[in-house]
């Protein structure tokens, strides 16, 4: 069975000071219990973040990972220094890091094995750009990023991957899928595992959607078939629209 996910991307945003004051108030909300919360903040702020939520159901993420054990790659984070402070799943291929540091598919595979390997759950990001829509190149280019990034997995590694279909512009931009085109984007990715592995598999997997979600816009888009939550980015900096957002899951 999928699991319904919100989680917040919150890329270069709190410090020490205001991350603590978001778990403060985090650690007094209930959260719904059907819903799997996950928070993704700065490296430097993972191990305090980890330590924090201990006895509370929430799932500290990172942003991204290098794809080597270790070595000489200065300013670089491997997977098991993000499990030596309690860190299991990571974001990989978020847009951003696609457009402003280049990392490509085949990069994004090599990264995906290495968190594999450690035992870790990835939440791949996959989405077109504007123009490749307007020339209605969105779904080639959704089925490329899934065959390069993740196809080469064996079946029982698709266990720990999350998907998350965001297209690029409606992140940060205000400008968010329409319910329906959310949908037939997600349909056509399970549909697309489906006919790589199988049907269970593809059933089985998280399918966010990503790109402006807001809790006056959730609901609707979590109503949706193939939707099975969101990967949040500016409303998940504040507690009360994070949870508006996660409570528009049940
Ligand atoms: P916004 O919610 O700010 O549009 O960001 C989405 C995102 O990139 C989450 O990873």
């Amino acid at each position: 069975m999928r699991k319904k996910i919100v989680a917040g991307n919150w890329k270069m945003n709190n410090d020490m000071a205001e991350t603590e004051m978001f778990l403060v108030q985090l650690k007094k909300q209930v959260i719904p219990e059907e819903v799997t919360l996950m928070i993704a903040p700065a490296f430097t702020n993972l191990n305090h973040a980890f330590q924090s939520v201990r006895e509370h159901p929430v799932t500290v993420v990172a942003q991204n990972m290098h794809q080597s054990d270790k070595g000489a790659f200065t300013g670089e984070v491997s997977a098991a220094m993000l499990k030596s402070v309690g860190v299991e799943t990571v974001i990989l291929g978020h847009s951003e890091r696609r457009s402003i540091f280049k990392e490509d598919n085949e990069l994004l595979a090599e990264k995906v094995n290495t968190a594999l390997v450690n035992n870790m759950t990835v939440i791949f990001c996959i989405g077109e750009e504007l123009s490749q829509r307007e020339t209605d190149d969105h779904f080639n280019v959704i089925a490329e990023q899934l065959e390069e990034g993740l196809f080469h997995l064996s079946e029982a590694q698709w266990n720990n991957i999350i998907i998350a279909y965001e297209p690029v512009w409606a992140i940060g931009t205000g400008e968010t899928a329409s319910p329906e085109q959310a949908q037939e984007m997600h349909a056509f990715i399970r549909k697309t595992i489906a006919d790589a592995y199988s049907n269970s598999t593809a059933k089985n997997v998280s399918i966010l959607y990503g790109g402006s979600v807001k809790p006056d816009n959730a609901k609707e888009l979590f109503g949706q078939e193939d939707v099975d939550g969101g990967l949040v980015g500016g409303a998940s900096l504040k507690v009360d629209s994070f949870m508006e957002i996660a409570n528009s899951l049940q």
